[in-house]
């Protein structure tokens, strides 16, 4: 049978405006899934009530419209879809891999924060929903960029949460259902995420879905060497003034940057960018600094 088409997906957390992080990761994706001929989705993954800012997604994807970076078919958003997460949930609890889970946080705590089964009288009232992960429990996994990457999951991450105790589906759970239900072939994404990849592939399993390709994307550091998310360079990109944040992507994706450096509009922009696109190219490495950004060719 011939090999599935190339898919990808941007998936933003609705918390903020775009910033300098996740505009990297679009565009990588982006230019990922048109290199290789594929397809590129967007996928809002509101499912945080709490952490969600009002007005968020649609300032998001305003941004990426006026990046010039335009999703294939309908933007999924995951708050109007809690009857596929339930229905999966509902096969690992029939299945015995998942567990009703009553521990408080303090409970949890007092055995190292690790849930390896629960804590018999440690009861409240609002239960969660946790995959079991069995002892011995280790996934690895080829990541396209990062290399072999392996996860004691049972030592290092035990029994982790589907459903939380208010409600609100995981983060885990519900990406794990989407990308497959949207037929993705390769999730790229930050490397802040590559700890969570092992409970994904380990739940893929658990539900009988396959393993999508990973290339998770070094993450920008500010000059004092801390994640872009937690500090001032987290402003967010400026929908008025595209070119030079796409340019600066360009460059954190490793690419030359007199490629992209005559283009007036970021439709240029992006054509010159994916005629000279090299996936090679990108950095290995799990971070990278702004500082290394202003180096020229
Ligand atoms: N929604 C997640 C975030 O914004 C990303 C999920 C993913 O790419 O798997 O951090």
């Amino acid at each position: 049978p011939a090999a599935a088409p190339y898919r990808g997906r941007f998936a933003p957390s609705p918390t903020g405006p775009l910033h300098f992080g996740s505009l990297l990761a679009a565009m990588g994706s982006w230019l990922l899934a048109r290199h290789a001929g594929g397809e590129w989705r967007v996928r809002i993954e509101d499912l945080d009530p709490p952490r969600e800012i009002a007005g968020a997604a649609e300032a998001q994807l305003r941004s990426l419209h006026a990046f010039g970076l335009a999703p294939d078919g309908e933007v999924l958003r995951q708050s109007a879809r809690g009857e596929l997460y339930g229905a999966a949930l509902d096969r690992l609890l029939a299945a015995g891999d998942a567990l009703v889970c009553h521990c408080s946080r303090s409970g949890l705590a007092a055995g190292g924060g690790v849930h390896h089964g629960c804590i018999v009288g440690a009861l409240r009232t609002d239960p969660a929903v946790r995959l079991r992960v069995p002892p011995g429990t280790r996934i690895a996994f080829d990541d396209l960029l990062q290399g072999r990457v392996e996860q004691d999951l049972y030592a290092e991450v035990g029994d982790f949460v589907l459903r939380r105790a208010d409600g609100c589906w995981a983060y885990q759970l519900a990406v794990v259902v989407d990308d497959a239900a949207q037929g993705i072939t390769d999730v790229v994404r930050g490397a802040d995420l590559l700890d969570s990849t092992p409970r994904q592939i380990f739940l893929q399993r658990r539900l009988g879905l396959s393993t999508p390709r990973y290339a998770h994307l070094p993450l920008v550091l500010d000059a004092d060497g801390r994640k872009l998310s937690k500090s001032l360079a987290a402003v967010p990109v400026d929908d008025d003034e595209p070119l030079p944040a796409l340019r600066a992507a360009w460059r954190a994706l490793g690419q030359a940057p007199s490629v992209v450096a005559a283009a007036g509009t970021p439709a240029q922009l992006l054509d010159a960018a994916l005629r000279a696109f090299d996936p090679a190219r990108i950095p290995r490495r799990h971070e990278l600094s702004l500082a290394a950004l202003h180096n020229t060719d």
